[in-house]
Order: C-alpha cells, then structure tokens, then sequence
C-alpha cells in the first residue's frame, strides 16, 4: 500500500510517522508513505496557497489551483487510481471499520486542509471521501491525517507482529478490550487477577472474552447493541443487566 499525504507541513507528518511501529514498516517497506508539500505547486508568485474568502469574514481559504495540481502530480505517479480523502470536521467519522477498508486500498491520497478550509471546488474535483477524527475542529488537517494513516497501517499484512495484536484490541470486533495487567503481580496491595497467573490457557481466554463484554458494558454500552455476542452472551448479559434492575 502507499499513502500520500498531502499537506502545507509535511515536517509534522513526517515527524510522527517516522517513528515507532510506523516508521519501521516504512523501513520494511511494508507500507509507502510519503509527505508533499502543496506549496510546492502554487503558480503564485509570492508563494502563496490561500486567499481571502469570498463573501468576506475571518481567515483565509486553501485554493484550489495548487492542491489540484498536487493532486495530479501525485496521482499520476500512482500504480493505481488513488482514493482521494480530505481530512474535515465536516467528514463522516473515522472508525475501526473504516481503517479497515482504508487498508485494502492500494493507492490512499489523505489531503490536509488548513485556516478555513479548502476551496469548495477542490472537493467537487478531487475528493473521494471526507473524514473527520471527531465532533471538534483541529487548527490544520495533520494530526488527523497521521492518525488515520497509523490505524490503517496497523491493518496491514506484517506491520504488527502478528494478526492478533489487532484482532483482539478495542473495536476490531465490536467489543473494547479486557484489562491488561504487566508485572508486579502486586502493587500497593493491588493484585492481578489470579486467573492470568494461571497459565490456564482456556481459563484466561475465557476470562478475557467475559471482561471484554463487561468493559464494553460499563464503558460504551451502546456499543452491545451490535456487538457479535453469541446466544449463550446475549442471555448472560440478560441476566446481568435484569438482576441490575432488579437491585436498583
Ligand atoms: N472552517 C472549517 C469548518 O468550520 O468546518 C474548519 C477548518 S479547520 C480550522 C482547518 C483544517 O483542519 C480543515 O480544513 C481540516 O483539514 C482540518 N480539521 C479540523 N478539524 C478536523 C477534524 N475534526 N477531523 C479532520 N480534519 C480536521
């Protein structure tokens, strides 16, 4: 896969992906990424990527010359037809699921916008999808374009060590994780559960699964409603939530 990130500080991005599990799958070449600087493509003689919007008000808007013209560029060295996704507060939100589809692509082009925003056209002409990290506003699109390119690199064939690292951790299957404990096996009279001290294969993934459901119930509990719990789940997790009320 090759992520092309598209951006006005391609040092940040840089910064971030260079290093960690990230930076060496870049090394592996188990993933592509590349960092380009739109301004490198403004025809403007001062340099300049923005200008003041039309119908006034405050800040400045990206415009669409140079970020088209980066766009091609990079486009047109893709083996394949790149996915075009401009990072936005305005963009449906980015989750597990989708960091998964994002990873089956070969070509991922992630456009950072910054002051307020990028002429409309831009995304009329070029955009694919826009993706927001959450309900807030961002000062640039950067941070979000780094965080959706590590969770889409985790996906990758080899860049973790193994398919369960990420099969088992908060959202791949629509449940959080169970808590993870490390030594000591006591702290300040706190001890680990004497179930993960066991060496009892099947007893610890047992009690995994059932404090991943109970996790999930106490932290997002919404997130039961779709949750892929077998029959024999669903009824304990009946009962539980019955005896609750009844003692409430
Ligand atoms: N004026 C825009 C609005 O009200 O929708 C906000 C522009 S924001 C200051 C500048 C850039 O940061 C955006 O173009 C986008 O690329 C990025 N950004 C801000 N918040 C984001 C979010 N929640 N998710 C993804 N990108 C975001």
């Amino acid at each position: 896969m090759q992520i092309d990130i598209l951006t006005l500080f391609p040092e940040m991005c840089e910064a971030f992906l260079g290093e960690s599990i990230i930076g060496r799958a870049r090394k592996a070449d188990k993933v592509k990424i590349n960092c380009h600087n739109i301004r490198d493509y403004t025809k403007d003689k001062h340099n300049r990527v923005d200008d003041a919007p039309y119908g006034g008000g405050m800040g400045m808007v990206m415009s669409v010359q140079p970020i088209y013209d980066c766009v091609k560029a990079v486009s047109d060295k893709c083996e394949t037809k790149p996915h075009v996704v401009y990072l936005s507060p305005k963009g449906k939100t980015f989750n597990q699921k989708k960091a998964i589809e994002l990873s089956k692509i070969s070509n991922l082009i992630l456009l950072c916008g910054h002051y307020e925003g990028v002429d409309e056209r831009v995304l009329e002409r070029v955009v694919d999808e826009e993706i927001s990290i959450g309900d807030f506003v961002l000062t640039g699109g950067e941070i979000a374009a780094v965080a959706v390119a590590d969770a889409v690199c985790r996906m990758l064939p080899g860049v973790l060590s193994d398919d369960i690292c990420f099969s088992e951790e908060s959202h791949f299957d629509g449940l959080l994780e169970y808590p993870q404990y490390t030594r000591p096996a006591v702290w300040e009279g706190k001890e680990v559960p004497e179930v993960l001290l066991s060496g009892h294969h099947a007893n610890i993934v047992k009690w995994r699964r059932e404090q991943s459901i109970l996790t999930t119930l106490k932290k997002r509990p919404e997130m039961l409603e779709t949750a892929p719990l077998t029959e024999k789940e669903k009824a304990a997790l009946k009962k539980l939530l019955d005896n609750k009320c009844k003692s409430t």
